[in-house]
């Protein structure tokens, strides 16, 4: 377990594995589980699409539940074609690769999961150099992506992409405004740079800010979604784009083994994602605020309340008996899952699977804990 005091932002908490270790066994329906939306279960009416899904080989491009999905996540981004893919990480990779060249720099921000969490992927598939802005709670300010760019000098980089992320993860669930999207967007079109948007959290960015999704992915060239987190599904996530580029995406996850057969079975469950869960983000980001503002009243914790705009809660333990990772096993003897992000910070994150009740039981748990 890392032991120097890793204050967020500063640089990435190593331990969530080792906690997991010494979490004591729990039947799983006492549990608690607010690590991620990525723990969300398949809803019985995605076990019964899968099941009964029409395949096709879709590497031939004869899926025709996989077509459907591609061209019902397009159509409701206002753009031409998509692509389904593994992961989220696989759609942001493709996503670069089809819009750089070897030895390009990307803009983007420094708490950001294309950078940090897709295991240097940048580098080591499309060889370009990331240059990383720090923006608030995760949101870049236009203004410093402009000082950022270089001049059309022989010595420099040429900048290609930039890369933002809405809902942004390590933020705090943080959303761009509509507004600083646009501004980002105009800033990177005269540049003749393009534009992607880690949308993993998209559908959660788009109840937030009270924007329907295709106006914050028409800010974007290429944006991606993940159907595995909120959304529900068991796996995958969707690029969507210009068909050109979609055509360059696609030869990229070949490239890197994200060619799939009857994937139909899988995109099935997507459809029902798309189709049937998206509304429901709101009673996540409402659980997230109920569980937001009960944090803040409790002692030595402390939340901004300003940063909680979706489904996930960041706050920080500030007391001298207890660290965030001590907290995290404490939490864990009563059946409560989340992560330390930090030596004094905790990230819990509301999704279908924790009802009100839970969120309920979580604050109860912590009050008696927190004395
Ligand atoms: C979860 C996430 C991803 C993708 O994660 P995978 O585990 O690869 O599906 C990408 N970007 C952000 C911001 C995320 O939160």
């Amino acid at each position: 377990m890392s032991t120097s005091r890793n204050r967020e932002g500063t640089g990435i908490h190593t331990s969530w594995f080792e906690e997991e270790r010494l979490m004591p066994p729990t039947s799983s329906d006492q549990v608690v589980d607010l690590r991620s939306d990525t723990v969300t279960k398949p809803t019985p009416e995605m076990r019964r699409a899968m099941a009964e899904a029409e395949v096709g080989d879709d590497v031939f491009g004869e899926d025709p539940t996989v077509n459907r999905l591609e061209a019902l996540a397009a159509e409701r981004l206002g753009k031409e074609a998509g692509l389904f893919v593994v992961s989220g990480t696989m759609g942001n990779q493709v996503s670069v690769l089809a819009q750089t060249q070897r030895g390009d720099e990307i803009i983007l921000e420094e708490g950001s999961h294309v950078f940090n969490f897709e295991v240097a992927a940048l580098v080591v598939l499309s060889a370009v150099q990331p240059r990383t802005l720090r923006g608030r709670y995760g949101i870049l300010d236009p203004e410093d992506v402009r000082r950022a760019l270089r001049g059309p000098n022989i010595h420099l980089p040429r900048n290609t992409l930039v890369v933002v992320e809405s809902s942004h993860n390590r933020g705090g669930g943080t959303v761009y405004p509509p507004e600083t999207l646009r501004a980002i967007r105009c800033i990177a079109t005269a540049h003749g740079m393009a534009v992607h948007l880690d949308g993993a959290r998209l559908f959660n960015a788009g109840l937030a800010t009270g924007t329907p999704v295709r106006e914050l992915a028409a800010q974007a060239d290429s944006v991606t979604f993940c159907l595995s987190k909120g959304l529900g599904a068991p796996v995958g996530s969707v690029v969507v784009g210009t068909r050109a580029f979609i055509d360059r995406a696609r030869r990229a996850r070949k490239m890197l083994g994200g060619g799939m057969r009857q994937a139909g079975i899988l995109a099935a469950a997507g459809l029902v994602a798309l189709e049937t869960m998206v509304d429901r983000l709101r009673e996540d980001h409402e659980n997230a605020r109920v569980l937001a503002e009960g944090l803040a009243a409790l002692p030595g914790i402390v939340v901004d309340l300003a940063r909680v705009q979706t489904n996930i809660v960041i706050f920080n333990v500030e007391r001298r008996d207890l660290d965030a990772p001590g907290l995290i096993l404490k939490l864990a003897e009563q059946g409560i899952k989340a992560l330390s992000i930090s030596q004094d910070s905790i990230r819990m994150v509301t999704h279908k699977d924790v009802e009100r009740g839970g969120i309920l039981r979580v604050l109860e748990a912590l009050r008696t804990i927190l004395g």
